[in-house]
């Protein structure tokens, strides 16, 4: 059995199977609903039921409260229908342009970058190309129906390998495997393009871009992209980790910094200790922006990385800063330990 989708303002439609949840639905017939962790912890796919009977599977109180859920707001991700359903979301465009697809990757390297980071180059198979939006992800598909997702380090020009920035969450399910027995040319399945996070070409504002972490990794791919077509928008890149050695990848930054037009690199650093003889920015990686600009009105801002740093710039930046709320774009790396919280 199966229930019609309408999407309204477009007045779009699709067929969204008993049980399934209607972002899964979308993405198979490639309407670009928003979205992020698709395990409802980011709230980025959250829209409003106007009609029809939904239900919701396990999501986080803080992605949908309950008044917002009594108001009629819904998270598409982890909502599936009991009837023919009518929602209101801002569809993304462009995202359906790319097919969805599952294929089987060889691992072609991994390159230790960090203690606890590593570059997993992916192999295809011969004559496959994934065509993606710089910023998007992949999921790996695990065993027992579990998936994890990587955002794409590379450009989409950039296509020999897919480069992936991993960093070890020690007792996670698979990153325990990376940093311990996985090893080159070992096959794993994935499935891509994911996401709408993703560079928004059709604009000319100055952006932000920040990262924490290993969100560093769609933040590369979208430089990368405006290196590639010449862009000329201002790009500030703020990077964020504890301690110095977490910006793995700080010469490319620097690089950056001297050959791209327009282009600022501020890294931040929240716990250096002496033996680091940090002299950069100290601080939460959002406040330093917001202490260099108090005024985002003009701005696109993309985000990236820990769920924390993700959520105080999206609620910080509108709030404080006067960033249009839809001028704010992100991927928050949720993981089961967000899930459990
Ligand atoms: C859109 C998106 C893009 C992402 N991109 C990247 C990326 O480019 N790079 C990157 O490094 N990560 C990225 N992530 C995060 C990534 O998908 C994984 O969540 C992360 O790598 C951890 O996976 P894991 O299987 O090793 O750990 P998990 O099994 O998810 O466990 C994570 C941590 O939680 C703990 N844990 C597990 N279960 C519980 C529980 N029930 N209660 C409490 N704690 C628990 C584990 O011990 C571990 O420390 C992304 C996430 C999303 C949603």
């Amino acid at each position: 059995m199966s229930f019609q989708i309408t999407v309204q303002p477009s007045g779009r439609q699709f067929s969204c199977d008993e049980g399934e949840t209607i972002l899964n639905a979308a993405v198979r017939a490639g309407v670009g609903l928003p979205y992020g962790c698709k395990n409802g912890a980011c709230s980025s796919c959250k829209g409003k039921l106007l009609d029809g009977e939904i239900s919701h599977g396990a999501h986080q109180e803080k992605a949908l409260p309950v008044k917002e859920e009594q108001q009629g707001f819904a998270l598409f991700c982890c909502a599936t229908p009991h009837s023919d359903v009518t929602i209101e979301v801002r569809e993304v465009a462009g995202i359906g342009d790319f097919p969805v697809r599952k294929m089987p990757t060889r691992i072609a390297k991994i390159d230790k970058v960090a203690d606890d980071v590593v570059v997993l180059s992916l192999q295809l198979p011969a004559n496959e190309r994934l065509q993606f939006l710089a910023g998007q992800y992949i999921e790996f598909m695990l065993r027992d129906g579990k998936r994890r997702s990587y955002s794409m380090a590379n450009a989409p020009h950039k296509d020999e390998y897919l480069t992936l920035h991993i960093r070890h969450m020690p007792g996670g399910l698979f990153t325990d495997q990376v940093f311990s027995t996985m090893k080159e040319r070992d096959i794993l399945r994935l499935e891509g393009p994911l996401g709408t996070f993703f560079l928004r070409e059709d604009s000319d504002k100055p952006m932000v871009l920040l990262a924490s972490g290993t969100g560093f990794a769609p933040i590369k791919a979208l430089v990368e992209q405006c290196a590639h077509t010449g862009s000329q928008r201002p790009i500030t890149l703020y990077w964020g980790g504890r301690r110095p050695q977490d910006l793995y990848m700080m010469a490319l930054c620097e690089e950056w910094a001297n050959t791209l037009p327009n282009f600022k690199f501020v890294p931040v650093i929240s716990n250096a200790q002496p033996e680091d003889q940090w002299q950069g920015r100290n601080g939460f990686v959002h406040q330093a922006v917001i202490d260099d600009l108090p005024d985002l009105s003009a701005y696109q801002v993309y985000a990236c990385g820990a769920p924390i740093v993700v959520e105080s710039a999206q609620r910080d930046f509108v709030a404080l800063c006067k960033l249009p709320a839809d001028e704010f774009y992100a991927d928050s790396f949720t993981s089961e330990a967000d899930l459990a919280s």
